[in-house]
C-alpha cells in the first residue's frame, strides 16, 4: 500500500490501512502531533490537549487489541472533543472560568463509546463559554481562529473541533449542537456536522446549555467519516431519559453504502422564506449547488411563514433553560471555589458567579430569569412554546410529501474576529437557519457546498425525526457534485 497522507486521510482510508498493519497507528498519531506542533499556535482549536506520550500509550493497547483479533471500529483514530463533553480525568471546562479546574470523575456515554471502539481522544477543544454563541471567542480563554483564514472566526459554539479538522489536528470530532453549533462552524470551515434527531445520541456526560434543545454531534471532513463516528455514538442510554428506546446500533455507513448504490430519487422541499437575506456571494454557491441537486431529485418551493418566529423563540427556550441549568454553578456544588470564611452565603454566591461567568453567559442567564418570571411567562416563554409546536406541526406536513428540506447553514460567511461579537443582533441572526432543527428535534446536516472567494459555504438538511440516513445520502451527493475540488485550507 502507498503511505497515505496521514493528516488529511478520512478515518476511513485510516481504518483500512491500520487493519493490514495496526502498528502504522503510531506512525500516524506521530503525524498527527507534528501537525499540530505547527498549527496550533496559529489555529488555537485546543484548551487541553493530552501529552503524546499519554496517547501513545493508550494507542500501543489498542495495536495490541487489534493483534488478537478484535473487531475496533475506530481503532487508534485521533478524535477531538469538545470542552464540554466530560471525559475522566482530563478537565473539561465548558471554556468558562468557572469550570477552569473541573476534571470529571466520569465519561460522558458517547466518549465512553468512543474508547470502547479504540479510538483516541487527543484533546479538549475551545468553544463559546457554556456554547453560547456562535464564533467561539465568548470562550474565557482565547479565540479559535479559521484555517481558511487566520483573521476570521471558524464559528461556533463547537469551533475548536471543527478548526482541528480542518487543520488537520484531528481525524474525528464531537461537538454540541443547541441551536446550530455542529453546523455553523462546519460550514465555515468546510467539514461535515450532523445534529442528530433529538433523543438519538445520549447527553450523559454533556454538560447542559438547554436541555431541551441540546443534541452531541459527529464532525468529520467527509460525509462517510460522519456516518461511522455517528454509527458508534448512536446508542440508547439508560442514563439519559431522553434516550430514544432502540436495540443495537445502527450501521449508518454501510446503510450510506446501499442508498449510494440504489441512488433513490429524493423530493426536497425548498422553504423560500429560509433562502432570504443571504450574503449574496454565499447565495451563488448555495443555488449553483442546488440547482444540481435538484436537476436529479424532485425539489418544490413551499412556504412556511411561522419560520420567521423561530429565531426569537429559539432564544427565549435557550435562555429560559439555560438560568435554570446554570444555577447550579454556585461554588459549593460545582464551580470556582473562594474564600468563604466569615463571609455570608450571599457574598460567596455573588462572587463566584461575577467571577466564574462571562459577559454573554451573564446575560443570558439574568434574561432567562426575566423571562420566566411572574407576569413575563406568559409573554415570552408560554408563546415560545407555541411556536414551537407550531414550527413543529408545519414541518410534519412538509416531510409527509418530501423526504428532506434545503436550506442555508449559515446566511453570511465566517465574519472578521471581533465583528459579530460586538454586535449581538448580528451574532444570533447568524442562527437563523439553524435553530429550527433544534426546536422541532429533527436532525440537520451541514455539508461544504463550495468556496465564495476563499471562504467556505455550506449547504443544509434537515429531516423528519430519524432520518439520518437520507440526510447522509444528500450529503454525499453534494460530496460528489464537488468531487475534484478538495476543500483544504491554505494553512
Ligand atoms: N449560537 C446559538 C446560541 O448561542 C447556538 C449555540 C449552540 O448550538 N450551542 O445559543
Amino acid at each position: 500500500m502507498t503511505k497515505l497522507d496521514y493528516v488529511y486521510a478520512s478515518a476511513t482510508e485510516l481504518l483500512t490501512y491500520f487493519r493490514s498493519d495496526p502498528d502504522k497507528i503510531l506512525d500516524y498519531l506521530e503525524a498527527i502531533y507534528d501537525r499540530i506542533r505547527k498549527v496550533e499556535a496559529k489555529v488555537r482549536s485546543y484548551i487541553t490537549l493530552r501529552s503524546r506520550e499519554e496517547v501513545e500509550r493508550e494507542a500501543e493497547n489498542v495495536v495490541k487489541r487489534l493483534k488478537q483479533g478484535e473487531d475496533l471500529a475506530l481503532a487508534g483514530i485521533a478524535v477531538a472533543v469538545k470542552d464540554n463533553i466530560s471525559t475522566r480525568g482530563i478537565r473539561t471546562t465548558c471554556a468558562s472560568r468557572m469550570l477552569e479546574n473541573y476534571v470529571p470523575p466520569y465519561d460522558a456515554t458517547a466518549v465512553k463509546l468512543l474508547k470502547e471502539s479504540g479510538a483516541v481522544i487527543i484533546g479538549k477543544t475551545n468553544m463559546d463559554e457554556f456554547a453560547m454563541g456562535s464564533t467561539t471567542e465568548t470562550s474565557a480563554f482565547f479565540p479559535t481562529r479559521n484555517p481558511w483564514d487566520l483573521e476570521r472566526v471558524p464559528g461556533g459554539s463547537s469551533g475548536g473541533s471543527a478548526a482541528a479538522l480542518a487543520a488537520g489536528e484531528a481525524s474525528l470530532a464531537l461537538g454540541s449542537d443547541t441551536g446550530g453549533s455542529v453546523r455553523c462552524p462546519a460550514a465555515f470551515t468546510a467539514t461535515v456536522g450532523l445534529k442528530p434527531t433529538y433523543g438519538l445520541v445520549s447527553r450523559f456526560g454533556l454538560i447542559a446549555y438547554a436541555s431541551s434543545l441540546d443534541q452531541i454531534g459527529p464532525m468529520a471532513r467527509t460525509i462517510a467519516d460522519v456516518a461511522l463516528l455517528l454509527s458508534v455514538i448512536a446508542v440508547h442510554d439508560p442514563k439519559d431519559s431522553t434516550s430514544i428506546p432502540r436495540n443495537g446500533k445502527t450501521d449508518y455507513y454501510f446503510k450510506l453504502e446501499e442508498l449510494m448504490s440504489s441512488r433513490p430519487r429524493l423530493r426536497i422541499a425548498v422553504v423560500k422564506e429560509l433562502w432570504r437575506g443571504l450574503e449574496e456571494d454565499v447565495e451563488r454557491v448555495l443555488h449553483r449547488i442546488l440547482d444540481r441537486i435538484c436537476g436529479e431529485h424532485t425539489c418544490d418551493e413551499v412556504s412556511i411563514p411561522i419560520t420567521r418566529y423561530a429565531l426569537p423563540a429559539y432564544y427565549i427556550i435557550a435562555m429560559a433553560e439555560a438560568s435554570s441549568n446554570l444555577a447550579r454553578y454556585d461554588g459549593l456544588r460545582y464551580g470556582l471555589h473562594v474564600d468563604v470564611e466569615g463571609r455570608s452565603w450571599i457574598e460567596v454566591f455573588t462572587e463566584v458567579r461575577s467571577r466564574g461567568f462571562g459577559f454573554e453567559v451573564k446575560k443570558r442567564i439574568a434574561l432567562g430569569a426575566f423571562i420566566l418570571s411572574a407576569g413575563y411567562q406568559e409573554q415570552y416563554y408560554i408563546r415560545a412554546l407555541r411556536v414551537r409546536r407550531l414550527l413543529k406541526n408545519e414541518f410534519d406536513r412538509v416531510f409527509k410529501r418530501f423526504d428532506l428540506v434545503a436550506l442555508p447553514s449559515m446566511p453570511i460567511k465566517p465574519p472578521r474576529l471581533g465583528e459579530a461579537i460586538t454586535d449581538p443582533i448580528k451574532l444570533y441572526t447568524m442562527d437563523i437557519d439553524t435553530v429550527i432543527a433544534n426546536l422541532i428535534g429533527s436532525p440537520a446536516i451541514s455539508v461544504p457546498a463550495g468556496l465564495a472567494a476563499t471562504l467556505p459555504v455550506g449547504i443544509q438538511f434537515m429531516g423528519p425525526p430519524l432520518s439520518e440516513e437520507k440526510l447522509l445520502y444528500a450529503g454525499a451527493l453534494v460530496e460528489e457534485l464537488r468531487r475534484g475540488a478538495a476543500l483544504k485550507p491554505p494553512i
